[in-house]
């Protein structure tokens, strides 16, 4: 899980304050130097903490706060607004000219994810209603040109190369004229990194640059390098210059020291965050989300926006229907499991609830439990999933075997099922003699 470590210690720490009536200065005090260690202890830049820590310490022990009725929920609130600063304040969104097509160019160290990230954010882009094209300029790593057609390809998203025998330059400027008599509105460069920062590399990125004039320059970094990434980060904006960050394997950085240091330390904000090695898995930043994420306080927008990319509005509503009259079959059951696994990881979408993030790290969510659920009930036939009071005995066995689980695990998603429906019968009685109540008061 993100930020593991610093969200539960900061929770712990803020807890205490919570239900204070009356805070003293050595509360406020022993509290942020448990808030200091647990972000130093999460990697993020010594100097950035302890601006950090000023600040909250300036406006916490301040008269607004001290006589305010809830003074530990004052303070919970300034760590809330200081993190969303420290990570950009508000969401920085990619410039999009006014005269197609915006050129995007990325660039990064080798394994970074650039290349990745240049499919996911084709991908983010088409789905807001633009016609990307990818142009494959990294002609040095074997191998990156046909991960970006395959990529491609997999979304259905035109890719421009011209092999590894052209100058990145050349590539990028055909790759526009191509977009402009194509009609594609955005171009994406992939640039070639190199595994350290070398003169060669920023000599060729300036020039591709220079030569392009790119709307963006994004710098993909990799958030488990912690403050290499920072590093990284000041060294491109310093020589090259860049407009926002893409920080990617944010989903395997427990730590999140890069996330909360990298705009403190080169004022460029993170634009994007990749959340795992799938194509839908990159998000826009929003630095007061995250940092609700981060004080347990949970992330709904976000949430919804999720439910609402990956949910079907119409089978929703069909499924409501269903449960209205009573005809919520397994059949119903698994799709709404799949629905719901759609949006991601479970832990992540968890941790998405408030409240819920601090207590999860005690609550191993058991993928594979939901893996052997949907094996079960693919192992139905459809009569066995509309009508399940027919699965005997006989058919237990053969759906256990078919499913590679034991009959005991048939049986318990059979009487769980059963138990749903009940409960669902009873809550469509309950709303239905709360309507009647309403019309006829
Ligand atoms: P490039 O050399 O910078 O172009 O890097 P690639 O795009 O080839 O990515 C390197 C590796 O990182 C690949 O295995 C990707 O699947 C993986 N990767 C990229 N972004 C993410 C992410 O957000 N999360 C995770 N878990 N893996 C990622």
């Amino acid at each position: 899980m993100i930020f593991e470590g610093l969200a539960s210690k900061l929770q712990a720490t803020l807890k205490k304050l919570r239900n204070k009536g009356k805070l003293s200065g050595k509360d406020v005090k022993s509290a942020l130097k448990e808030v200091k260690l647990a972000l130093l202890e999460a990697d993020v830049n010594y100097k950035v903490v302890k601006q950090f820590i000023k600040r909250v310490q300036e406006r916490a022990v301040g008269h607004e706060v001290m006589e305010s009725l809830t003074p530990g929920q004052q303070v919970i609130k300034i760590v809330n607004d200081e993190l969303t600063e420290l990570m950009g304040g508000n969401k920085s969104d990619l410039s999009i000219s006014s005269k197609p097509p915006t050129i995007i160019m990325l660039v990064g160290l080798q394994g970074a994810g650039k290349t990745t990230s240049a499919a996911k954010l084709a991908r983010f882009l088409k789905k807001k209603g633009k016609k990307p094209l990818l142009v494959a300029g990294d002609i040095y790593r074997p191998a990156a040109i046909k991960q970006l057609q395959v990529l491609g390809d997999r979304l259905d998203i035109p890719v421009f190369s011209m092999g590894d025998k052209n100058s990145p330059v050349d590539i990028s400027k055909a790759g526009i004229s191509k977009a402009e008599s194509n009609g594609n509105d955005v171009v994406i460069i992939d640039t070639a990194g190199r595994l350290h920062i070398d003169e060669e590399m920023m000599d060729e990125l300036k020039s591709i640059k220079s030569n392009v004039r790119p709307h963006e320059i994004l710098l993909v970094v990799d958030a488990m390098t912690g403050q290499d990434a920072v590093n990284v980060a000041e060294n491109f904006s310093e020589s090259l210059g860049i407009d926002g960050i893409i920080l990617t394997k944010l989903d395997g950085d427990a730590r999140g020291g890069a996330a909360l240091s990298i705009k403190a330390v080169t004022g460029k904000p993170i634009k994007f965050v990749g959340m795992g090695e799938k194509l839908d898995a990159l998000e826009s930043f929003h630095p007061d989300r995250m940092s609700s994420r981060i004080l347990g306080m949970g992330d709904v927008l976000s949430l919804i926006e999720k439910a609402e990319a990956s949910i079907d509005a119409k089978k929703a509503e069909e499924l409501e229907k269903k449960i209205r009259q009573n005809e919520f079959s397994l059949e119903d059951f698994l799709e709404q499991l799949q629905q719901v696994r759609n949006m991601g990881p479970l832990d992540q979408i968890l941790g998405m609830i408030p409240g819920v993030s601090g207590q999860l790290k005690n609550l191993q969510v058991d993928e594979k439990q939901l893996d052997r659920i949907e094996a079960i009930i693919n192992s139905m036939t459809i009569e066995e999933r509309k009508n399940p009071e027919i699965i005997n005995g006989s058919r237990r066995r053969r759906i256990a075997r078919g499913s590679g689980t034991k009959i005991q695990d048939v049986n318990r998603l059979l009487k769980q099922f059963k138990q749903t429906k009940k409960m669902m019968k009873q809550l469509n009685g309950m709303q239905k003699s709360g309507r009647k109540k309403m019309r006829f008061p």
